[in-house]
């Protein structure tokens, strides 16, 4: 019998919607939360709503420990960032080598609203799809960030947490692979219908690996991952 309850930082991703599913299969009880930053697309707001639906159809047991979804307006993200995902300009990388895509530290304030959500609603477990392996080099999906936050906010808020990031050593290929183990190739397929990834919020075309531009480093991270996964099938 799984016992305790957790809550997964979950955006409709690729990444988020693997660790959604870990996360099912490892507690009794899970609730997920969004953060509404004034993305340049609201793609990703939708995909949300879309997985959350196609895991409660497709898949009963999970869906039947699936809890309350929580979505939180940080809009203020959007004015106090110059970045690619929340204005319309060129993806491209900066002086520091990190794409513009980046919203400095948001990983940051995720954990710490999410450990404020948790702390009222009983859930002291955090999952999140942070990855230190395969990643854009963004400093605040690295493991000792999410180990020194996770310390911080157990004694801020007087309550100790424990900050899951099941894919922090795994690599885009090993992703799917995860999904593939978690719930066969019926979840492979929703994580390609339904999840969403690219940065530009583009979902015209249908590739092998799922929706997108095919262009940007969002995109180009799931195909090689992708198709490294399907020739270690083969
Ligand atoms: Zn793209």
């Amino acid at each position: 019998m799984r016992a305790g309850h957790a809550l997964v930082l979950f955006s409709g991703g690729q990444d988020s919607t693997t660790c959604l599913v870990w996360a099912l299969e490892h507690f009794a009880l899970v609730e997920t939360v969004g953060f509404d930053y004034g993305q340049r697309h609201h793609v990703e707001m939708q995909a949300r709503v879309q997985v959350l639906d196609a895991l409660r159809a497709q898949f009963p047991v999970w869906g039947g420990r699936l809890g309350q979804d929580h979505v939180i307006d940080l809009s203020v993200l959007g004015r106090i960032s110059d970045t690619a995902l929340t204005r319309d300009v060129a993806i491209q990388m900066d002086a520091a080598g990190l794409p513009n895509t980046f919203v400095p530290g948001r990983n940051l304030l995720f954990f710490q609203l999410a450990a404020a959500l948790g702390y009222r609603r009983g859930l002291h477990t955090l999952v999140g799809g942070m990855c230190e392996t395969d990643y854009s080099g963004y400093p605040d999906c690295r493991d000792d960030t999410i180990k020194a936050l996770q310390v911080a906010v157990s004694l801020g808020m007087g309550q100790h947490f424990t900050f899951e990031t099941p894919l922090m050593w795994c690599d885009k290929a090993q992703t799917w692979e995860l999904a593939h183990a978690l719930g066969g190739q019926p979840l492979v397929d929703l994580v390609i219908e339904r999840t969403h990834t690219c940065y530009l919020g583009e979902r015209g075309v249908r590739h092998a690996w799922g929706y997108g531009c095919g262009n940007c480093p969002a995109c180009a991270l799931r195909q090689a991952g992708y198709e490294r996964w399907r020739e270690q099938l083969a």
